[in-house]
């Protein structure tokens, strides 16, 4: 049972936007990569919790605060008074796992911060949480490594590491076990979706400007900029994709409105952005049948 689902975070839909608008700094499209690989690795992921029979709670991407300290966690599955919780990398590539040092490295020699000290410090996070909400259950933290190309020499044992390869058969391992849930754990996972934190502070946004954004709708299937419009109907010059006006326009004032939720949107702000219709009627159509009309001046703009 899928108790909280996954969905791709504001920052990350507003970074696929702008990639597509505007050129980002390195330092900038490093860190949305990152963001993307990262989503792309939990939906993966998603994909094998689905299959875990019905009578588990599954929570998906929460965001916690305890004693003035945020925490994020990935996944997390409550069973017969269990919770197991999943930190997800999507990495991609020879690492090396030095016991000695307690560090993972990518080869020949990038040292990344050690995801076992991630989850000791989430574990610890989670149980000060679920005690000061009066509960008291077993947890069990695990890093998966998700991407089929990822490679982990000197893979401990022990250590809470699943690889690519066990993913499949630790879904196999939970779906065996005894189930015997009862009212606590079914309460604990209304407790903690209540005690998600929904918008997360965590974001390294650019800044940009209207007047800085490349103008235009573009295709939903490529991306491409080179929209023609005839009748309706317009066609991608790269891929050839058709999409009626109205829903192209319409997303497109969509994307206006996600990354300047302060912008009044009017007839003449939409018609300087989408670009496709010339047509002040036209656009005024669209504008009032998606979109709830403020005022009715030629000062009038949707939300
Ligand atoms: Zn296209």
């Amino acid at each position: 049972m899928i108790i909280k689902h996954r969905k791709e975070s504001e920052e990350l839909t507003i970074f696929n936007v702008l990639n597509r608008r505007m050129t980002l700094s390195n330092k900038d499209r490093q860190y949305y990569f990152g963001i993307k690989k990262g989503y792309e690795g939990e939906v993966m992921f998603d994909e094998f919790t689905e299959k875990l029979i019905s009578d588990f709670y599954i929570l998906n991407d929460l965001l916690f605060k305890v004693n003035n300290t945020l925490f994020q966690i990935d996944s997390l599955i409550i069973i017969s008074g269990k919770i197991y919780f999943f930190e997800v990398k999507n990495f991609e590539g020879d690492y090396l796992y030095n016991a000695d040092l307690d560090s993972l490295y990518k080869l020949p020699n990038k040292e990344y911060s050690n995801p076992l000290h991630q989850i000791k410090r989430s574990e610890s996070l989670l149980r000060q949480l679920l005690q000061n909400n009066g509960y008291n259950l077993s947890i069990e933290a695990n890093i998966v490594f998700i991407n089929p190309e990822f490679t982990l020499y000197q893979a401990p044992l022990n250590k809470h590491f699943i690889l690519p390869t066990q993913v499949k058969s630790f879904i196999q391992k939970l779906n065996a076990v005894q189930i015997s849930n009862n009212d606590e754990s079914s309460h604990l996972a209304s407790k903690l979706v209540s005690l998600h934190i929904k918008k997360s502070p965590y974001t390294h946004l650019p800044e940009y400007k209207f007047e800085q954004l490349k103008k235009g709708v573009n295709c939903s299937f490529c991306y491409s900029f080179s929209i023609s419009v005839r009748g309706q109907v317009c066609t991608c010059g790269s891929c050839g994709y058709e999409e009626s006006v109205e829903t192209a326009v319409v997303r497109a004032i969509k994307e206006l409105m996600l990354l300047f939720p302060d912008l009044k949107v009017t007839n003449s702000v939409v018609m300087e952005w989408c670009r496709i219709v010339n047509c002040r009627k036209r656009i005024s159509r669209i504008l009032t049948r998606n979109f709830k009309a403020v005022g009715n001046s030629r000062w009038t703009f949707y939300k």
